[in-house]
């Protein structure tokens, strides 16, 4: 794990760069889906890609937050 994340902005997925105005698209059976915030300072996307980048611990506690 060497890779550096860019500061937390708050409105951009961190590893990615997405935004609220232009978010990654998923593609599901029913076609391209927009992604969606993770965590409630907007800066990780709910894309895989951008979830697995992240560590696990870090995970937990953005999901310890959301409950
Ligand atoms: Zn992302
Ligand atoms: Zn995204």
């Amino acid at each position: 794990m060497s890779r550096i994340f860019a500061p937390n902005n708050p409105g951009k997925c961190r590893v990615c760069g997405c935004t609220e105005s232009r978010p990654c698209q998923r593609q599901f059976e029913d076609g391209p889906v927009p992604c969606s915030w993770l965590n409630a300072e907007k800066t990780l996307c709910s894309s895989l890609a951008c979830v697995a980048e992240v560590p696990l611990d870090e995970l937990i506690s953005i999901l310890d937050e959301a409950a």
